[in-house]
């Protein structure tokens, strides 16, 4: 009896995996044809400067309206991207839609730092370089006006490779921050030995009512840590006012979230910069 109930059962796993990697499959496909379609989009939030209360920059975030399926998330997305190699393909079509609307934006006036996630692929590539030059001449774009945001899994890789990618990207003025900071590694010695000028903290030190006083005390730790070596500090997954205060007491430089804006299309947000502007 057993041996039947486990034979059903292996039977019953099998089905399972094979739809769900007949459903991976043609996801995969799905997301090879909107790269080819250059149908992914690019959604933009903005960055708060906490001493100024006025919007300096903005993170690019890759968006998925699929047919069928409607809008698929990043978290889905992205790591099927990097499974299956399209993620090359997906970083540079965010770059070079990134890189055009912040030319825009800086053509129409308004200075608006744009920072992109670069995932670890890229980094490993070798065109980065290449691919980044390319565009800020293609799109006149000041290279101040260009970030990259890595991950520390992204820079732990191939640590050596990485560090000279990073430094001829910043000899040219490109912005580099380290995303999600405290989630990956616990070494800090990567802080010193890369060259950084942004750090962000992760949603999950922040300071909140209804956290620990632990966290306050983390928040704090951080944003010294990231001044100590001479990097901005931007708090990211900012969801309360309250916290917008606290980060600004504490001396936090940007914020980050939906308390100041979800992430929304290049027209909004720039509806966002001329409603700001005659308030
Ligand atoms: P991330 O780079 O850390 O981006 C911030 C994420 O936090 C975004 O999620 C954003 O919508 C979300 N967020 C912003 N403010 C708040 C808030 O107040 N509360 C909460 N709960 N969340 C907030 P999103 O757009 O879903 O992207 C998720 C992740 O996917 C990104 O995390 C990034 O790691 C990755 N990703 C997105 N676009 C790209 C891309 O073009 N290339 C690469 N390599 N990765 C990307
Ligand atoms: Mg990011
Ligand atoms: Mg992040
Ligand atoms: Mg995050």
């Amino acid at each position: 009896r057993c041996k039947t109930l486990g034979g059903n059962r292996i039977q019953v796993y099998n089905d399972e995996i094979r739809q769900s990697s007949l459903e991976q499959l043609r996801l995969e496909q799905d997301l090879r044809r909107a790269l080819e379609e250059r149908s992914i989009s690019v959604y933009f939030q903005p960055k708060l400067e906490l001493i100024t209360g006025e919007i300096r920059a903005a993170e690019a975030l890759a968006r998925w309206h699929h047919p069928e399926q409607g809008n698929i998330p990043p978290s889905v997305f992205i790591p099927l991207a990097e499974r299956t190699g399209l993620i090359d393909q997906l970083g540079l079509l965010v770059l070079e839609l990134s890189c055009e609307q912040a030319a825009r934006w800086y053509r129409e006036g308004y200075n608006i730092q744009v920072a992109v996630n670069i995932a670890a692929q890229q980094v490993e590539s070798g065109s980065l370089v290449r691919q980044v030059d390319r565009l800020l001449t293609e799109h006149e774009l000041p290279a101040r006006l260009l970030e990259l945001e890595l991950t520390e899994s992204t820079l732990m890789e191939d640590a050596e490779a990485a560090i000279m990618e990073m430094q001829s990207l910043r000899n040219r003025g490109v912005s580099l921050a380290i995303d999600d900071f405290g989630t990956g590694y616990s070494s800090l010695s990567y802080l010193q030995r890369f060259p950084l000028d942004v750090l962000k903290i992760d949603r999950s030190f922040l300071v909140s009512d209804h956290g620990s006083k632990n966290q306050g005390t983390l928040t704090r730790a951080i944003i010294a840590l990231g001044h100590g070596l001479g990097m901005q500090v931007v708090a990211e997954g900012v969801e309360e006012t309250e916290q917008l205060e606290e980060l600004k007491l504490l001396g936090c430089d940007f914020a980050q979230g939906f308390v100041i804006s979800r992430p929304v299309p290049a027209a909004d947000f720039t509806q966002l910069l001329q409603n700001r502007k005659s308030d």
